[in-house]
């Protein structure tokens, strides 16, 4: 679990990391807005400030970093120097990631969540359909007709959520 990158290639890494309309980022949102559908970005309300919000259908999509996010694929490599540092680093923001998505689905979000790994050119398209379809699916659900006796968990015509540029 060690990489061989240069220094150079580490500090592009890591400057990347914290910075908030990341490539991958704006794929999926330059993606989500050709296809039409409209969003917030970063909602500092929600746990961990998700990347895209979807308030009408009530869902959330993280872009996830694969080092930063500690992703279980061959992109994540801990650093051979400063290595505990690293994984302790790592774990916490797993721990962190995973609790964050547990708080929203425990409230009710639908929790997406697309990897750097899976935006690669050879990817891209794929991962990018794929969001598409759950997208539908999601929405397809919130518009299915519900006994009139339940209040509705939504509100359509909420026009707060389209306010974003992509
Ligand atoms: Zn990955």
């Amino acid at each position: 679990m060690a990489d061989h990158m240069t220094p150079q290639q580490r500090h592009r890494c890591m400057s990347r990391i914290g910075s908030k309309d990341t490539q991958p980022e704006l794929l999926v949102r330059r993606w989500l807005w050709r296809q039409g559908f409209r969003y917030r970005l970063h909602d500092k309300r929600l746990p961990g400030t998700p990347d895209i919000v979807m308030h009408q259908f009530r869902t959330v999509i993280f872009v996830n970093g694969c080092f930063w996010h500690g992703h279980d694929c061959e992109h994540f490599r801990l650093p051979t120097t400063n290595t505990e540092f690293w994984r302790k680093k790592i774990d916490n923001n797993r721990r962190r990631d995973r609790l964050n998505r547990g708080m929203l689905k425990y409230a009710g979000w639908h929790v997406l969540t697309v990897w750097e790994c899976q935006l690669t050119k050879a990817t891209r398209q794929a991962t990018l359909q794929q969001l598409s379809a759950q997208l539908s699916t999601i929405i397809l659900d919130h518009f299915q007709p519900r006994p009139a006796t339940k209040p509705s968990p939504y509100t359509i015509g909420d026009t707060t959520s389209l306010a974003a540029e992509p």
